[in-house]
């Protein structure tokens, strides 16, 4: 994190160059704050009128922040803590006691955890707070566990990547690991990490997010940003851009990449009907998106056919208002319920949340579509039939304060005698969010380099070592930085290595 953060900071151009960005998540503002911090001239357009992408947040008509997802930051996000740093917001960060905390499946109401030791240094910290945790696996279970995990700590990074062909299932079973674990551990991590079932996802996902937690003492560490993303980080981006002589626009959406008869970009055609003009183009939009985007004379570069192997994977998040406080808990929860995924009471976990007479729950819902697990396309329920589902998880989460009642539908006025009442509720779909990890996947993201001279990429599901994850759009947007500023010094990043069956295959592809 630290160290390419530096040699920004240190460097001079040789020609300052002025950069365009399309999209205003993390992503596109962290190449942009990186770029500025090197004394180039970056711009960001954002389509929409807020920053922030997949972390946006907007007021509702009481005034209740309504985010995009509930958000957690790990200790073991190098490059994110280094930009909180680098911007003085450290104090933004809430930390929590270093635990997991997993509701139990056979007895509602009732939580597990995993203790981390102080003064245990990782990874044996993470092995002692799953063989002192009782309740969720025995003795004999976790023994099995740990064998197939140790090459990963021994050999890394490339027995890692090697198992990108399996789902988390099929891996389990290849190397004999009980049963009971996926329904105990890896739904939840799975649906935590990805969204997706674990018969889904790939196995690569795990062993990664495994492999940077464990690496670091305090890897696994959670911590809540105090309010609102757009105004508590994403603003304090835009200020250091714009105090280092960049720009950020939002509502500024850009409509096509046009290109010059060699195939580099000559501009970007915006809505408005404006063109924009730089020395660098820079995408840092999602990678739905960006596919729509490729122009016409790039469609059939292998470097671009292999974007299309790459989908994001649908999720929701819900926000619950309830008439009174639920019983505290001042950390993530992992529900382990069929329907959802993580949870947290938000009226105690964040300081502009904070409420100390109604809970207000934030919960993420997965896996809500056939591709993501389950067989229910959740995605295109109405709200009030996705609010009455989770009503009765919450009921298994709650037992004493939450009943579902089918004589007071969860939307009503009204709720069950003595028992909490929904109060408001808001639901964000989100039809395409972080790439869907499934098996065979992480070969085909992109490196931030192109073959396209004057064109770079960024967003979190180009190729870098971590996953689609804040810390990874952060990363993504720090990597296509550095294309730029070398590229400046006269180095050129190599392109990442295209398997040949993607060339195979966009050799048999015919334009349209
Ligand atoms: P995006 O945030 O998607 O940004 C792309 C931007 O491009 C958007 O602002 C979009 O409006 C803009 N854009 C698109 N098209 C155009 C156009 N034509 N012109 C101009 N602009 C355009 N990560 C974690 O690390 N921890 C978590 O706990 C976590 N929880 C999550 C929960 C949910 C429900 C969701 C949805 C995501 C979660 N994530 C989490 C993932 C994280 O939010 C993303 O990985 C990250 O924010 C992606 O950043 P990005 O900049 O790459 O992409």
């Amino acid at each position: 994190g630290e160290a390419l953060s530096s040699k920004f900071k240190a460097n001079t151009p040789t020609t300052p160059k002025t950069v365009a960005i399309i999209g205003g998540g993390l992503s596109g503002l962290s190449a942009a704050k990186y770029l500025s911090d090197s004394g180039h001239i970056p711009t960001v357009y954002e389509a929409r009128p807020i920053l922030g992408g997949k972390v946006s947040a907007w007021q509702d008509s009481d005034g209740d922040w309504i985010e995009t997802g509930l958000h957690i930051f790990f200790g073991a996000y190098p490059n994110m803590m280094n930009l909180f740093n680098e911007l003085n917001i450290n104090d933004r960060l809430q930390w929590k006691v270093h635990k997991m905390i997993f509701a139990m499946q056979e007895l509602p109401g009732e939580f597990t955890t995993f203790d981390f030791i102080p003064g245990i240094p990782a990874p044996f910290n993470f092995g002692l707070a799953i063989l002192m945790n009782q309740k969720m696996l025995t003795l004999g279970e976790k023994l099995q566990t740990a064998p197939p995990l140790l090459p990963m700590l021994i050999e890394g990074q490339d027995f890692i990547d090697r198992q990108d062909e399996l789902s988390v299932t099929e891996f389990m079973r290849k190397y004999g690991m009980p049963e009971r674990i996926n329904r105990e551990v890896f739904i939840s991590m799975a649906k935590a990490l990805d969204f997706i079932d674990p018969d889904k996802l790939s196995m690569t996902v795990v062993l990664t997010a495994m492999n940077r937690f464990l690496n670091e003492d305090n890897g696994l560490q959670m911590a809540f940003l105090d309010g609102n993303q757009p105004e508590r980080l994403c603003e304090p981006m835009k200020q250091s851009i714009e105090k280092n002589g960049g720009k950020v626009h939002v509502s500024s959406p850009c409509k096509e990449i046009v290109t010059n008869e060699d195939g580099t970009v000559k501009h970007l055609l915006m809505r408005d009907g404006s063109t924009v003009v730089a020395d660098e183009y820079v995408s840092a939009m999602p990678v739905d998106i960006f596919k729509r985007f490729i122009p016409k004379t790039w469609s059939t570069m292998p470097f671009f056919r292999q974007v299309d192997e790459l989908e994001g994977i649908p999720v929701i998040n819900l926000h619950m208002w309830f008439d009174r406080k639920l019983k505290a808990v001042d950390h993530l929860c992992f529900s382990r319920s069929p329907l959802l995924s993580v949870y947290a009471d938000m009226s105690t976990t964040c300081k502009e949340y904070y409420d100390e007479e109604k809970s207000m729950l934030e919960l993420v819902f997965a896996p809500c579509s056939p591709l993501a697990g389950g067989n229910v396309n959740w995605i295109a329920k109405s709200d009030e039939q996705i609010i009455d589902a989770t009503m009765g998880e919450l009921a298994r989460l709650f037992p004493t304060e939450i009943a579902k009642d089918d004589k007071w539908p969860a939307t009503s006025k009204q709720g069950p005698q003595g028992k909490a009442r929904l109060t408001k509720f808001a639901v964000v779909k989100v039809p395409r969010s972080v790439y869907a990890a499934i098996p065979g996947r992480n070969k085909y993201r992109p490196s931030q380099t192109t073959p396209i001279e004057n064109f770079t990429l960024a967003g979190d599901w180009t190729s870098q070592k971590f996953l689609g994850s804040m810390e990874g759009a952060i990363l993504g947007g720090k990597l296509a930085a550095e294309v730029i500023v070398d590229k400046d010094k006269g180095i050129r990043k190599p392109l990442k290595e295209i398997q040949q069956h993607i060339v195979d295959n966009a050799a048999k592809f015919t334009p349209k």
